[in-house]
């Protein structure tokens, strides 16, 4: 079977381009001696947005590898997939995210809801999850009310693994089935009863991405009580590992945290859970390598300034119909948006800064970041003018997509 590796980056790259810097990083926390995979991951929305098709970033990808060297492991994520949309990823991609999330809150069939808490009423009582405190208490009704929440989205996910398995073959490819993008986060105790339906489907799950407690907004620290997501993380670890004993779910089974870049509030209680556990985990980013082109090309001055000027006067504008897609996951202040005669005052190095993910600094704008997060639609109706600036200036862009990766991300969650 194709295995994922215990830690795992999802290094989203909207334009392609970033290939070689991002696995640069990769190859820095093996130097230092995290055993790093890479998953670079895109979804249909993004392919649509961008005008790419999945065998670009297989392109890509192998490229990379081949340039540098790279003996780790690394795949391509075909990244919230559903069956209407899969077909366009089964060549170029070994790594499939199931989204199901569509699918949560509408009901199976009353009898497989039934045949379902039947089975698991063995999990009725006093349930104890080594590692977790208090033992569970858990109802029948508890149980049924996951199913009713649940079970029909983990039957979807079944009939997509199973499409993709009748195409690709067993074990040739890692399977993650992500409820993020719901609007209820899942607690440690539904999660038991999630991991119970999709092991009844079959599906061979290496990751699973919930919906965590708190607001992972794109490109952007977490929002929320850092001690319950600490506590919520770490209850859901040792679910895990118990799943994987009682259930017979893959012994590589791991959390994926979507939107997982930027949190950097969450970073250190993540990395004490995953140490105190000695579990791994898949960190996905949100295509955040997209707005490190845009500082680098604010760097660079001249024409790379102009673009970067230009991306943020056309998004400004078309605020309303660039939110619409990422509107539950951005948090965008209007009154907080510089204006463009401020912007157009702005030299490189104040754009960047303003732009960069650096708390620290009094010029940064969260505001400003997550318009422009959004914006790279912008930049792909750019065409040439953006892809020939992102050669020409390819140097101070690779450094700082290399850094942000490495240092802000995987320094924090798989070394320190
Ligand atoms: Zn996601």
């Amino acid at each position: 079977m194709k295995a994922l590796e215990k830690l795992s980056i999802g290094a989203g790259d909207r334009f392609g381009h970033q290939g070689l810097a991002q696995l640069r990083a990769a190859i820095m926390a093996r130097e230092k001696g995290a055993d790093v995979a890479v998953v670079w991951n895109k979804s249909n929305r993004e392919h649509n947005l961008i005008g790419t098709e999945p065998a670009d970033v297989r392109r890509e990808a192998d490229q990379a590898v081949k340039t540098l060297g790279w003996k780790g492991g690394y795949y391509v994520d075909a990244d919230h997939i559903g069956l209407g949309n899969v077909d366009r990823f089964l060549d170029a991609s070994d790594f499939f995210t199931l989204d199901v999330a569509d699918f949560t809150g509408e009901k199976a069939d009353a009898g497989a809801i039934d045949a379902f808490v039947r089975k698991y009423g063995r999990f009725e009582g006093r349930l104890a999850i080594p590692g977790i405190e208090k033992p569970l208490q858990v109802s029948k009704e508890a149980i049924r009310a996951v199913a009713e929440k649940y079970l029909l989205a983990a039957q979807e996910a079944g009939k997509i693994y199973r499409y993709v398995e009748s195409k690709k073959g067993r074990g040739s490819f890692v399977t993650e089935v992500s409820m993020d993008e719901t609007d209820l986060p899942q607690t440690p105790d539904e999660m038991i009863f999630i991991l119970a339906a999709i092991a009844d489907e079959g599906i061979p799950a290496q990751t699973i991405a919930p919906k965590f407690t708190g607001r992972f907004n794109k490109g952007v620290d977490y929002v929320g009580d850092v001690r319950q997501f600490e506590k919520e993380f770490d209850e859901d670890l040792c679910v895990i590992a118990w799943a994987v004993k009682e259930l017979g779910l893959p012994d590589n089974l791991k959390l994926s945290v979507h939107s997982g870049s930027d949190k950097f509030s969450i970073y250190a209680g993540m990395r004490r859970a995953l140490k105190a556990r000695n579990a791994g985990v898949h960190l996905k980013t949100a295509g955040t390598t997209w707005i490190e082109e845009l500082i680098g090309l604010a760097e660079a001055g001249g024409e790379g300034l102009a673009i970067a000027r230009d991306c943020y006067r056309i998004a400004l504008g078309r605020f309303e119909e660039l939110r619409k897609p990422y509107a539950t996951v951005i948090d965008v202040d209007p009154s907080k948006l510089p204006n463009i005669k401020e912007v157009d005052g702005w030299s490189g190095k104040e754009f960047a800064e303003a732009l960069r993910h650096d708390q620290g600094c009094p010029r940064y704008n969260m505001h400003f970041r997550q318009l422009l997060h959004i914006s790279f639609k912008v930049a792909a109706e750019m065409g040439k003018r953006y892809l020939s600036a992102l050669e020409d200036h390819a140097e101070v862009i690779a450094r700082n997509v290399t850094s942000n990766l490495f240092e802000r991300h995987m320094q924090k969650i798989f070394l320190d």
